[in-house]
This record gives C-alpha cells, sequence and structure tokens, in this order.
C-alpha cells in the first residue's frame, strides 16, 4: 500500500480523554476516532487490525470444528425472560422499545438467542456435539467506558457455543475451545497466561480466562513461582495448612477503644500487630446478613463468600443492616454474641487469641477464641491471596501480577438449557437437557491488549501477525530516480514475499517518515537514502528492540529474509 494514496491521519497529540496508552496510541496512529463514549469508528488500519485479529481467530475456531453463522445484535425480551436475565442483567443491557411497543435489547452477549436457536434445530443426540460461532458486535452500557477500545459500550466479540448430550461430551468441548486459545494467542505473538477463573454455581475447573500480560491491565492474576497455578485474584486459593490452635485458658475481656474505625487505628492504640486482629465483614446476601470473618491484614474475597452461601447478589450491608444486628459502630462489630451466620477465614483456625469488635460502640474484645466464645458456622477459604502465599498446588509461592482479559471460556451446564427448555433425544429415546459452554474473545479488546503489552514512548510495537503492516518501507528521496527505482523494487519483492507494506513515498521530510513509522508500529521498517545507496546498502530496523542493521544490496533478498528471520524469533514466532 502506497501511503500516498491511503488515508492514514496520524496526530501528535493524544486526546485529553484518553487515559490508557492504547487509546492514546490508536488515535495518535489513525486508527480510531470516537464517536461518543465507548463508541468507535474504525479508520482504514484501524480495520486492518481487526481483520487481523479475526482471521487467526477465525482459522483456529474453523480448526477447532466450530462452525460459522451470524446472529442479530437487536433481540427480543421474551428470550431474555425466559433465561430470567431481563431482570437480573442490570443497566449495562440496553433496552428499548419498537413502534409497536414490544420490548428489545441490543445483545451484549448471545446465549439466549443461541440457545433459542439450536432448540429448534436440534432433536437427536446424532446432531450434537456441536459448536457455533460468530464475530459481531456487543453492546454493553459498560458504567466507565473510558479505556478506548479495552472497555468500549460497542465492541467486537468472537463468541462460539458448544452443544453436548452429556458431560463428559461438554467436558471435552471446553477441552478443545481451551487448546483452541491457546494456539490463537500464541500464533498472535502474545505474552498470555490462561488462569483459573470463577466458575460459580457450575464450580469446578471450568472457567478460565486469557490474560494478556500488561502491567496496565485491569484484572489482578496470581501466578505461582513453579508454574504449577495461575489464577484470577477473584478465584485464587488461599490454603491454610498450619496446626488448629489448643482451646485458650485466657478469658476474653473488654477494652476501651475511642476513635477507632479502622485495623490501623485498633493496632496503633493497643499496640498490635493487624494480624492479630479479625475484622467482622457483614454482608446482605439475598437478604439475609451474615458475617465473614478475616484477620485485619486480610481483605474478603466476596465471591468466594458469594459462592460459598449460594447467593445471587450479596453486597456490604448498610448502616441501617448493622443497626439491625450489632450495637457496634463500624470497626466495633464482632463474633461475640452475634446473631447472624458467621464463617470464619480458614486461616482463624490457627489462633486463639483475637481482638475483635464488642459490638458496643467504641470497644473492643481481646483474647478472644472462636471455638470458645462465638458460634461459627464454618471455617472455610474466604480470603484474598496476597503476594508470598503459598501455592495451593505446587510448592511454590504466589505472585500478584496484572492482566488484560481477552478471552474466555466457561462451562454453562445446563443453565440455559434448562431455563429455555433446550432438550433433545438421548439413545434411548428419553428427552435430557443440552448440556453448554461459551467461549468469548474480545475482537477489538486484543488490538488494545497488544499494544498495551508492545509499546514504547514513540508509539505501537505491533506483533508480526497482528500489525496492520509487517513492514514500514520509508523512501527518503523521492525525487531520485535511482531512490525511487530501488524502493518500488522492494516493495515488490516484500509485497511478493507475502508481507503487508506501508510504502512512505509521501514528499514529507525524513524526520515526519520516521515518525509516523515508529507511530504505526510496524515490526519492520526498511529505509531506501540516496546515501545508503552510494554505500550499497538498505538501513532496517526492528522496531520491537528498536536496534538497526544495514541489509547489503548485494543478495539483498537473502539477507533480508534471514535478518527478517530473526525478528520474527525476537516475537517468538
Ligand atoms: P470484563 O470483566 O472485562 O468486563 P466480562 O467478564 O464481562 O469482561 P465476557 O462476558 O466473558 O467478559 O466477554 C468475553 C470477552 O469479551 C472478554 O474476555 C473481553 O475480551 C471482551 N469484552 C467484554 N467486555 C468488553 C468491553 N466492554 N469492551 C471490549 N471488550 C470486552
Ligand atoms: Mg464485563
Amino acid at each position: 500500500m502506497r501511503f500516498s494514496q491511503y488515508y492514514i491521519p496520524t496526530l501528535k497529540e493524544a486526546p485529553a480523554d484518553a487515559e490508557v496508552v492504547s487509546h492514546k496510541l490508536l488515535v495518535r496512529a489513525g486508527m480510531i476516532r470516537k464517536l461518543t463514549s465507548g463508541i468507535y469508528t474504525y479508520l482504514p488500519l484501524g480495520v486492518r487490525a481487526l481483520e487481523r485479529v479475526s482471521r487467526i481467530v477465525r482459522e483456529e475456531m474453523n480448526k477447532a470444528g466450530a462452525l460459522e453463522i451470524f446472529m442479530p445484535t437487536v433481540q427480543p425480551s421474551d428470550l431474555w425472560e425466559e433465561s430470567g436475565r431481563w431482570q437480573k442483567y442490570g443497566k449495562e443491557l440496553l433496552r428499548f422499545k419498537d413502534r409497536n411497543d414490544r420490548d428489545y435489547c441490543l445483545g451484549p452477549t448471545h446465549e439466549e438467542v443461541v440457545t433459542s436457536l439450536l432448540r429448534g434445530e436440534i432433536r437427536s443426540y446424532r446432531q450434537m456435539p456441536i459448536n457455533v460461532y460468530q464475530i459481531q458486535t456487543k453492546f454493553r452500557d459498560e458504567i466507565r467506558p473510558r479505556f478506548g477500545l479495552m472497555r468500549g459500550r460497542e465492541f467486537i466479540m468472537k463468541d462460539a457455543y458448544s452443544f453436548d448430550r452429556d458431560n463428559a461430551g461438554a467436558d471435552k468441548s471446553y477441552e478443545i475451545m481451551y487448546r483452541a486459545y491457546e494456539n490463537i494467542f500464541r500464533r498472535m505473538g502474545l505474552k498470555f497466561r490462561a488462569v483459573e477463573a470463577d466458575s460459580g454455581a457450575i464450580g469446578g475447573n471450568f472457567s478460565h480466562e486469557f490474560m494478556v500480560l500488561a502491567d496496565t491491565g485491569e484484572d489482578v492474576i496470581a501466578v505461582a513461582t513453579d508454574g504449577t497455578y495461575a489464577a484470577n485474584l477473584e478465584r485464587a486459593e488461599a490454603t491454610y495448612s498450619g496446626p488448629e490452635a489448643p482451646l485458650s485458658e485466657t478469658a476474653y475481656e473488654e477494652v476501651s477503644t475511642p476513635d477507632c474505625p479502622t485495623v490501623e487505628a485498633v493496632c496503633k492504640l493497643l499496640n498490635v500487630p493487624a494480624a492479630q486482629i479479625v475484622k467482622t465483614m457483614l454482608y446482605n446476601a439475598d437478604g439475609e446478613i451474615v458475617a465473614a470473618l478475616v484477620r485485619g491484614d486480610r481483605e474478603v474475597n466476596e465471591i468466594k463468600l458469594k459462592n460459598l452461601v449460594g447467593a445471587v447478589e450479596l453486597n456490604l450491608v448498610t448502616a441501617e443492616e448493622i443497626a439491625g444486628v450489632s450495637a457496634g459502630n463500624i470497626g466495633s462489630i464482632g463474633p461475640v454474641g452475634l446473631n447472624v451466620r458467621i464463617f470464619a477465614d480458614l486461616e482463624l483456625l490457627g489462633g486463639n487469641d483475637w481482638i475483635v469488635g464488642a459490638n458496643k460502640p467504641d470497644a473492643h474484645l481481646i483474647h478472644v477464641d472462636f471455638k470458645r466464645d462465638a458460634k461459627i458456622e464454618a471455617y472455610k477459604d474466604l480470603r484474598q491471596v496476597q503476594e508470598g502465599d503459598p501455592c495451593p498446588r505446587g510448592g511454590g509461592k504466589l505472585t500478584l501480577t496484572r492482566g488484560i482479559e481477552v478471552g474466555h471460556v466457561f462451562k454453562l451446564g445446563l443453565k440455559y438449557s434448562e431455563a429455555m427448555n433446550a432438550k433433545f433425544l438421548d439413545e434411548n429415546g428419553k428427552e435430557q437437557f443440552m448440556v453448554m459452554g461459551s467461549y468469548g474473545i474480545g475482537i477489538s479488546r486484543v488490538v488494545a491488549a497488544a499494544i498495551e503489552q508492545n509499546h514504547d514512548e514513540f508509539g505501537i510495537k505491533f506483533p508480526p501477525p497482528l500489525a496492520p503492516f509487517q513492514v514500514s518501507l520509508l523512501n527518503l528521496d523521492i525525487r531520485s530516480e535511482k531512490a525511487v527505482a530501488k524502493a518500488d523494487e522492494i516493495y515488490e519483492f516484500l509485497e511478493s514475499e507475502g508481507l503487508e507494506t506501508l510504502y512512505d513515498d509521501r514528499d514529507e521530510r525524513p524526520g515526519v517518515k520516521f515518525k509516523d513509522a515508529d507511530l504505526l508500529g510496524s515490526p519492520i521498517q526498511l529505509v531506501v537514502g540516496g546515501k545508503g545507496l552510494d554505500r550499497g546498502i538498505i538501513e532496517a530496523k526492528d522496531r520491537r528492540t528498536n536496534e538497526k542493521f544495514e541489509l547489503s544490496l548485494e543478495n539483498f533478498k537473502e539477507n533480508f529474509k534471514k535478518w527478517q528471520a530473526d525478528v520474527w524469533a525476537g516475537w517468538g514466532l
């Protein structure tokens, strides 16, 4: 592609509302333009990047036996009433009415539509397994659509749905998609990790998120130093393998703790470490008030608590709700005499001398032994893991890093097929519910995540498989016939090699061309200039490392191919 005939409106400045680097660079590189909050137009270069991502995803989906379909964006409310999500989905679901006053929504995901489709198509166990997928626009009215393509309101997703006759089949379908996802992200040249994610009611090891590793990621993931385990922070298991404490012989007593709304303040006043204090966190779980106890230096993992009590909704209590169960104020609620179900974190088994709120204002109890002084319903893993915690599988320790969720594989089980009555006849002629799985990839988010992971102060560093153009070819001397002839020749050679090339033939200063090439992030830059030609060389730059090389024009094709292989190898390709 000749730059002079293309449209790449690069900008010196990023828009004021761009907070993350991918958003800034996507706009500056002339790839996207904002229409309104969380909604973007893709310019030609942006479309190319989307196509790169889609192509790899499509190839691997097809290879894995998934069948491409295309479902509507507009979905009628009845399907969502059937699944029960019309009420539950919340404000991310954009609802509207048609001229006949019927309710619709813009699809944030397609479980309802695909279940309704296949319950009408599949009669017999012989028609399964089947996996259908699409690459399509989704709409989610996100609260904070502030990160460009990372969290849009309108965005592009690949979503696949598998239907199986039994659990074993569904597990196999899950495994196939998991492998396909590994292939996809490996082929893209991204540094990624599959992590265990919360699978809610399904339980088991049947939800994994694929994370692109980047310091700027919104998600925190726990990775074991020995490589045996990786999980989303929401899910990461905290173990306790120490001994159980014996019953204490010291009776508890009350101490006055005025002006101590925080663990920190109590520590200071009583001169004790936070690890000796136990926080009593109260939650409203589907209308029932429950308490969770964790050490003062830990945080409750609300997802774990929610799964433990089997709640659909779990929220921290309001001041009014506190008043209903405890006479204490914030900071002085405690488990002794508390008349709600109390769940304690596993590691609290190891102590018998805790400091807790006294359920009256400005007072705490010391020397509390829960086994003796409180009614604990169960000791369970309830806390968030922390850096340095032991790995729950192997022998290593957990480290916390950041990532961007680009994909999610999920076993749905019977959730939708039961709610929406999606049945088939098994080999005995008996009706059974289909066992489902769903598998998403944020196509547009992948483009942003690739940039979050790979950039420098000058611009984007696209991994070769995702780059809109693999090569930026710069002709610095467009008025020299010799340079033009050479650049044309190299351009043709590159294209014949299957390398998509952006040929900068514009009448611009070299500085402008260099700056744009760095900003746009093609992995390879080749520079044709009069001076180099006189010396018999072409200048080449590996954009990943910014290292420069001189490729001799003698045997240029071989020289180039060898060097290109090195550049690709640097990307792990
Ligand atoms: P998140 O926790 O980031 O909101 P999610 O759990 O809601 O993601 P899924 O419902 O699993 O996401 O959707 C599948 C994939 O779609 C995600 O892995 C992600 O890559 C992408 N995705 C989800 N929401 C957005 C969004 N607002 N903008 C861009 N991509 C998104
Ligand atoms: Mg979301």
